[in-house]
């Protein structure tokens, strides 16, 4: 069976967070996850592990922020080279066959030109300069998630495009205005999800900013917008500041319940953002039909 039929058929379950996760497990507020795979990788390990062991056909690589522009943000002894090749390499470990892996592509952390001194050629290059790295280590399919910027996340669909014949999901982050869901840059979720279901994406959505019951009504207006398969993960509810960082509190027996109500809407593929672990991957997938 192709993945497009599985999406269609039975749709796929994604895993949890990975920041939230590894914090959890005493990853400093702060720093990058993406720098455990080379210091802390048995934590990295576990992590994809029990998400397997919960209900995941997929897990994402912990390489959200090692695109070679965002990356030199962090001044790290360590290169992002490193870094995204041994985020491959952890998560095929962990998973040995027992799930997908998703070779996973975040934001520049750069606004684009004329808003800001991000180049596109630039950009695109380091995008596929990433993708090309996880396509040589060898994943199932990619995923570029969490993009506020419309513009920015089309860059990362040529790059996948330019490197890899393997399928990809685009998948950008919302708010809620008066007038519907908008990018923070102002883009109409409509009018997003049609752009990035022009690029050739096998599934396009949301992630992220939401808490589920939230990204209930989102994944019914989005629906409307696209008939390409769909892909929404919600963040655990709305992050809480405490002194010890940002906590997110839904739990996950009201979380799955809300994700079921997302897939009878027609959602093929869902999964967990920030907040959201092992035990909400098992929730939700206890619930699964
Ligand atoms: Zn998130």
């Amino acid at each position: 069976m192709t993945l497009l039929d599985r999406i269609k058929t039975t749709g796929l379950l994604f895993d949890g967070a990975i920041g939230t996760e590894l914090q959890r497990k005493g990853l400093p507020f702060g720093t990058p996850p993406d720098l455990w795979n080379l210091e802390n990788p048995d934590a990295v390990r576990e992590m994809h592990a029990a998400y397997v062991d919960a209900g995941s056909d997929v897990v994402v690589t912990n390489t959200f922020n090692a695109n070679p522009v965002r990356f030199a943000e962090y001044k790290s002894d360590q290169s992002w080279e490193a870094v995204t090749r041994r985020g491959v390499e952890l998560a095929k470990q962990a998973v040995s066959g027992r799930a997908l892996v998703a070779g996973e592509i975040g934001p520049s952390g750069l606004l684009l030109e004329p808003v800001g001194p991000g180049k596109p050629a630039d950009i695109e290059r380091s995008f596929a300069a990433q993708a090309k790295l996880i396509e040589d280590e060898g994943v199932d399919l990619f995923i570029a998630e969490t993009f506020f910027s419309l513009q920015e996340i089309l860059l990362v669909a040529r790059a996948f495009r330019s490197v890899s014949p393997r399928p990809f999901i685009l998948s950008m982050t919302f708010e809620k205005k008066r007038r519907g869901y908008f990018t923070i840059m102002g883009d109409r979720i409509d009018r997003a999800l049609q752009a990035l279901a022009d690029t050739g994406a096998i599934a396009v959505g949301a992630n992220c900013t939401l808490g589920s019951a939230d990204m209930i009504e989102l994944a019914a207006q989005a629906r409307q917008a696209v008939s390409i398969p769909m892909i929404i993960q919600p963040n655990a509810g709305q992050p809480q500041v405490t002194p010890e960082g940002t906590i997110y509190n839904e739990d996950p027996e009201s979380f799955a319940a809300n994700i079921a109500r997302i897939r009878e809407l027609g959602v093929e593929i869902v999964g967990g953002c920030c907040g959201t672990q092992p035990a909400t991957i098992g929730a939700i997938r206890a619930r699964w039909t």
